[in-house]
């Protein structure tokens, strides 16, 4: 039997319904839910991100402002915008669109954003309380990736969870989220060996690598969840880190496109919605 196709439009719909509520229910109380993004440079990918995110905020009856810093922006420039925001009151989330141009220092830059409106959670801050099982922001896509398991019912307590890239962004909150909900977790990355030896035993297993078609059928335990996060642009479209074939392996898979990117703008409306929610709506 073909793998059940994790619906992350469908699942992301309901979110940003729920976000819709919520930010109507700020508005009744006085609170404009305000999210500022700053976008440095012309990356083509992170113009179409931003547009993205725009648009499901406006959906949402979130306000946004993209703040738009030129190609050579200095890194003095770029922190006093930070700073600028973190400053005012009628911003509640702040968002650092990466990849930065080669330039400039994300770790200095991240570092800056307010933890209080870090609603991507990347700061260091977020990062040590989702570390230590405090309540903090969570970055997008593995708490996507979480509310998809949940949505279709798969269990993690007890299982073995495999993780395959240790990205600050996908791969490390992804193992401690995991973890939090009692899988035996595997992070996997390119130094690992024998990784299809640990892929086949993963009941729930996480491709965020980066290249297209990486994860074979071979690899896959069969009836285990693959959940593709891979985002690739080849020739003949989007595709994810998962190739086609597992389909006739995995017992749940997501789809690229309309699996796990669709639940990380959902997931950034979330946290901002929880960010206004602290100014009292
Ligand atoms: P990254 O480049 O920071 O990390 C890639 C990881 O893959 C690294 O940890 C590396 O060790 C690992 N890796 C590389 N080659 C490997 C190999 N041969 N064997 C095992 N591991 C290997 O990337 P990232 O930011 O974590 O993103 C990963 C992918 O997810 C990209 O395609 C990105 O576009 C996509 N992404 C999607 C979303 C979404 O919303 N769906 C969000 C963020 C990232």
């Amino acid at each position: 039997m073909p793998a059940i196709r994790m619906d992350g439009r469908a699942v992301a719909a309901r979110w940003k319904e729920e976000a819709r509520k919520r930010a109507e229910h700020c508005l009744e109380h006085g609170v404009t839910p305000h999210l500022a993004v700053i976008l440095a440079g012309e990356d083509p990918a992170s113009r179409v991100y931003v547009r993205n995110k725009e648009n499901a905020c406006a959906k949402a009856g979130i306000r946004s402002t993209v703040i738009r810093l030129a190609q050579d922006c200095t890194q003095e420039e770029l922190e006093k915008t930070v700073l600028t925001l973190n400053e005012d009151p009628g911003v509640h989330g702040i968002l650092v669109q990466l990849p930065l141009p080669k330039h400039l220092c994300e770790a200095r830059v991240l570092a800056l954003v307010h933890p209080d409106k870090d609603v991507d959670g990347f700061h260091a801050m977020n990062a040590g309380r989702l570390m230590i099982g405090q309540k903090g922001f969570v970055p997008c896509t593995p708490l996507g990736v979480m509310k998809l398991l949940e949505a279709y019912g798969i269990p993690i307590c007890g299982k073995h969870a495999v993780i395959i890239g240790r990205s600050n962004i996908v791969g490390k909150p992804m193992a401690m989220l995991l973890l939090a909900a009692n899988a035996t977790v595997t992070l996997c990355h390119s130094h690992t060996q024998g990784l299809a030896e640990l892929t086949r035993q993963a009941d729930i297993l996480v491709a965020a690598v980066g290249k297209p078609g990486f994860v074979t059928a071979e690899m896959i335990k069969p009836g285990a969840a693959v959940i593709d996060v891979g985002i690739n642009r080849t020739q003949d479209g989007l595709t994810g880190d998962v190739e086609e074939r597992a389909a006739d392996v995995a017992g749940f898979l997501t789809p690229v496109p309309g699996g796990v990117g669709q639940m990380t703008i959902a997931m950034l409306l979330s946290n901002t919605l929880d960010a206004a929610e602290r100014h009292g709506c």
